[in-house]
């Protein structure tokens, strides 16, 4: 298996996690982009949102809220962010949900 969040997903790949049940897996981003800065993925492989199904999706965006309110950083707010293929900065090819928060994020993005 080749693909790099499989391999966390597998556990092949050491990762620090935050939340698991039997569909997805929540961990620690490796560079974090604020004070909180969790990826949440399914445990099985869809490249990006453009070919997930849309209950899997809202079911991750579910699991994100979760963590942020875990996290401490929900009153304050938060932001939930998908980056799809190569204009949308997309790194890894395994649909990832960023959840960053703990800090006042800018709009644009850049
Ligand atoms: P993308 O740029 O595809 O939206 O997001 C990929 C994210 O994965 C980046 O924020 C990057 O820091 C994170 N990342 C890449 N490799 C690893 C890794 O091995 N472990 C962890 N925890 N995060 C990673
Ligand atoms: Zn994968």
């Amino acid at each position: 298996m080749n693909c790099l969040f499989c391999r966390i997903a597998s556990g092949e790949i050491p990762s620090t996690k935050v939340y698991e049940d039997d569909k997805v897996l929540a961990f620690r981003d490796i560079d974090p982009q604020a004070p909180v800065h969790v990826l949440i993925i399914p445990k099985e492989h869809y490249d990006s949102v453009a070919d997930a199904p849309p209950e899997l999706v809202g079911y991750m965006a579910g699991v994100a809220s979760k963590i942020a309110a875990d996290e401490g950083v929900a009153e304050k707010g938060f932001r939930l962010v998908m980056n799809t293929g190569e204009d949308g900065g997309q790194s890894v090819k395994h649909l990832h949900m960023h959840l960053l928060g703990g800090r006042s994020l800018q709009w644009p993005p850049g």
